[in-house]
């Protein structure tokens, strides 16, 4: 997935929190709006359960195997985190 423009989305968050805090409707030019969608569909997205797993897993005869209950049990912790939105804060 790509990566918005740090700075720019920086810019339009802050922008677009100033406006509504101020009770104001704001317009999204298309390249603004097009950074912000990369901006949410970045911070909606969440690994395969599968990716977890084999990325944590050390045992190099385990192969993601369901057999290896130990990496099994992060990984399930791991995507229990993503859908309950863990320590994440909004601004
Ligand atoms: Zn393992």
């Amino acid at each position: 997935m790509r990566r918005p423009p740090l700075r720019e989305s920086r810019l339009i968050s802050e922008q677009l929190i100033r406006r509504a805090n101020l009770g104001r409707t704001s317009t999204l030019t298309p390249e603004s709006a097009r950074i912000c969608t990369l901006a949410l569909q970045l911070a909606l997205a969440t690994p395969s359960r599968a990716k977890v797993l084999s990325v944590i897993c050390g045992n190099k005869s385990c192969s993601q195997s369901v057999e290896c209950m130990p990496c099994v049990m992060k990984a399930n912790e791991i995507m229990n985190l993503y859908e309950e939105g863990g320590d994440a804060r909004l601004c």
